[in-house]
């Protein structure tokens, strides 16, 4: 049985120069061999900043790089053509196709119209002014370069809700724009700031029933152009959750096929992402935050942090089926906003975790199976030098997911500084034991049954080059070296 496995095919400081289709088109095959079964793309329309632009300052969604629009006809990863390409190899490697969904705001407008909107309190957007006035707002799209082709629409400030910056009079801010749908904010989103609808650039106005039926035509376009196993949607805290739970189904049923798809909630508590989930119906999955948090303190925390706990709290912990399990993401890396990375000696028992266990998807970080080097500034406004290096065992823990990670699951969760867990195989498929250590060179001992005596096992990742031999009772201590991890497989299956 195949085993999903996410990888997100890039990173913030990914390099422009339209080199990341050309790249996943020749990594299609060595992807499917490794096993991994999906590919979530950035987003692969022109955003404001072109060809610089990473793609979630949105500009236009019909411009997969085809139309000479904000400097250039590509996006930073490549033109059209590219992104045709790159998408077929995969799907001819028999890689599911995952598109990133960016719907929470538009930037870089066509043009200005002069609007009436309320100043809104950034730190409560409950309380809106109840004065209007009349100011200059950037919510004109008319797409110049495409020419009404894909789609005519043009979007007005009918089709948004709020801007963060006016003119004449000249204010940055949050403001309400005056629109039909004036009873304040969309419902159903994050709560933070009292209502968490507005985070940036000109935001959507999901209550406009035009711009709802755009969104959806988008979507089936998007589906009849290009190859697609599901979709990423960014920021869904900020997006009204009525409409993805009518959305997500409507884009299932033009597919006439499941369609993979994971939400972006942004938040390590329980309780809201469970709220959400109940929102939409239980339509999708959401990634992990919680986890990746756990991740990120057990590797600051070195032996001092309890294994025991890393699930504490976590969505794959109390909503497996709903859980897409990350180390790191393009928010999380080295200088960007959610910045919370889990240190490089940690990543492997990081890894291991959301790669061999039976609950959650797991979904592989770029940089980590590739490596990464780049410059940027910093909080600081210092230019800082950041690498990333590829974690060398990576491809083998991608690898015996569909090789070893087969079976029911027994946890041995019985000390804070070293954990192991067992997959105990099926008829068809082996299984393996795993253990993992925050302190020094440890072994669990690990009583497999009977019907596993005398089985000479070796650790697949290769950490350790001893074997180890279980005993007529199928019993069996098994190494792990200092801060590491071992996968323990039966030796006959190598
Ligand atoms: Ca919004």
């Amino acid at each position: 049985m195949v085993q999903r496995t996410l990888l997100q095919a890039f990173h913030w400081y990914y390099p422009g120069d339209g080199r990341l289709w050309p790249d996943i088109e020749e990594k299609a095959a060595s992807l499917a061999d490794m096993g991994v079964t999906d590919v979530w793309l950035p987003p692969v329309y022109k955003g404001a900043a072109g060809g610089q632009s990473v793609g979630y300052d949105v500009y236009d969604l019909f411009d997969l790089g085809e139309f000479d629009q904000k400097g250039g006809v590509p996006t930073k990863y490549g033109d059209r053509g590219a992104l045709e390409r790159a998408a077929h190899a995969l799907e001819e490697k028999g890689i599911g196709v995952i598109y990133d969904v960016v719907f929470n705001h538009k930037m870089g407008a066509d043009e200005t119209e002069r609007v009436q909107v309320h100043r809104v309190n950034p730190d409560n957007r409950e309380e809106i002014d109840s004065e209007t006035f009349e100011a200059t707002a950037h919510t004109r799209f008319t797409f110049p370069g495409r020419q009404g082709r894909y789609s005519e629409f043009i979007w007005d400030a009918k089709c948004f809700s709020g801007v963060d910056r006016i003119e004449d009079p000249d204010e940055n801010g949050i403001f309400k724009l005056v629109n039909a749908y004036d009873d304040g904010w969309s419902v159903e989103v994050g709560e933070e700031f009292g209502n968490f609808d507005y985070l940036m650039g000109s935001d959507i106005e999901f209550r406009n029933k035009a711009v709802y039926e755009e969104l959806k035509h988008w979507g089936r376009w998007l589906m009849d152009e290009l190859p697609s196993a599901g979709f990423r949607l960014d920021a869904v805290k900020h997006i009204p959750a009525w409409f993805f739970r009518d959305w997500i189904g409507h884009m299932r049923e033009s597919a006439g096929k499941d369609l993979f798809v994971v939400a972006e909630y942004w938040l390590p508590d329980l309780d809201a992402l469970r709220g959400y989930l109940d929102l939409v119906d239980h339509q999708l999955m959401l990634f992990d935050v919680a986890l990746h948090y756990n991740f990120h303190d057990a590797s600051k925390g070195g032996a001092d942090y309890d294994l025991r706990t890393l699930f504490d709290g976590t969505l794959v912990g109390a909503m497996p089926e709903h859980a897409v399990t990350l180390v790191a993401n393009h928010d999380t890396q080295p200088l960007q906003s959610l910045e919370a990375p889990v240190e490089p000696w940690f990543k492997p028992l990081a890894y291991a975790l959301i790669l061999l266990r039976e609950q959650g998807v797991p979904c592989v970080f770029h940089p980590d199976l590739y490596g990464a080097k780049y410059t940027d500034k910093g909080g600081d406004g210092e230019n800082h030098e950041i690498e990333m290096p590829a974690i060398a065992c990576l491809p083998a823990l991608i690898a015996a997911r569909q090789r070893f990670a087969h079976g029911p699951q027994t946890d041995i969760f019985d000390d804070p500084n070293c954990i192991a867990f067992v997959r105990h195989g099926t008829t068809e498929a082996p299984g393996c034991v795993v253990v993992m250590t925050n302190a020094g060179e440890a072994a669990k001992s690990v009583e497999l049954g009977q019907e596993m005596a005398g089985v000479a096992f070796r650790d697949f990742l290769g950490h350790r080059d001893d074997e180890v031999t279980t005993d007529e009772m199928g019993r069996a201590g098994f190494p792990v070296n200092a801060g590491s991890v071992s996968v323990w497989v039966r030796g006959d299956t190598l």
